[in-house]
């Protein structure tokens, strides 16, 4: 897979993909990350890439043609991929796990970032074709969004994390919150791991991880479990723990 993030700070993507799990997918080349600088594309001399809102208004707005350029700079430079071209923005839809899921399986993606007011209308019509949010708040700029976005996509490809299992048990995957997590000592400042978790005893553990996984659910996020699919024992667990909307 190839990302390619348009931005007016590219150093702030290559530093941060540069690390951990993302690095390592870089080297081993399961993912190519590439951050393009809009600002290369202005017909400016002074290499502008904004100017003042149209109706006045507070902020400056990025030029739509900078943006534009940039990106048939970038089509140009692999004409038979299909993209998938995302601007971050509070208008977008709130990226999920499933989206995660649905964007690992592209070729090519493209990421627009945002900086200032945002960026000429025509433009975003002209080449966006998904507007994703990372919730309901504002950044200065699109480019931690990308960073986030990316960072969720790249886990999901092949070989990346070391075993399948890593992301498949993981939140979200079945529309829950994941169990707790214990590790050595068996015992920290007086308090003791669950025993069931050093019984050995599979079924069990694998009872009490799903019961654990209902009930953070339950107490953390409820408006999780209206959109999911349980079983009758799932249900009768649930109302043990109060969860009475069933
Ligand atoms: N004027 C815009 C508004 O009120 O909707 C906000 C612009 S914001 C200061 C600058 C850029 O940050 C946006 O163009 C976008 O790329 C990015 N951004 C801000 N908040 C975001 C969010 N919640 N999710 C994704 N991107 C965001």
């Amino acid at each position: 897979m190839r990302i390619t993030i348009m931005t007016l700070f590219p150093q702030m993507i290559e530093q941060a993909v540069s690390h951990s799990i993302m690095g390592r997918a870089i080297e081993a080349s399961q993912v190519e990350i590439r951050a393009v600088n809009i600002r290369d594309y202005s017909n400016n001399k002074h290499k502008q890439v904004d100017d003042y809102p149209y109706g006045g208004g507070a902020g400056m707005l990025m030029k739509p043609g900078p943006v534009k350029w940039c990106y048939e700079a970038i089509c140009e430079s692999s004409p038979n991929t299909k993209k998938r071209v995302m601007y971050m923005t509070p208008h977008g839809k709130p990226w999920k796990q499933a989206m995660a899921d649905e964007f690992a399986k592209e070729e090519e993606i493209v990421i627009l970032c945002g900086h200032y007011e945002g960026i000429d209308q025509r433009v975003i019509e002209d080449i966006v074709t998904d507007e994703v949010s990372i919730g309901d708040f504002v950044l200065t700029g699109g480019e931690l969004a990308a960073l986030v976005i990316t960072d969720s996509i790249v886990r999901l490809l092949p070989n990346v994390l070391g075993k399948q299992e890593s992301f498949q048990e993981e939140s979200f995957c079945d529309g829950l919150l994941e169990y707790y997590h214990y590790t050595r000592p068996a015992v920290f400042e007086g308090k003791e791991v669950p025993e069931v978790l050093l019984s050995g005893h599979h079924k069990n553990i694998e009872k009490y991880r799903r019961q654990n996984s209902l009930e953070n659910t339950y107490k953390k996020r409820p408006d999780l479990l209206e959109q999911v699919q349980l079983s009758v024992e799932d249900r009768k667990f649930l109302q043990s723990v109060g969860y009475n909307n069933i």
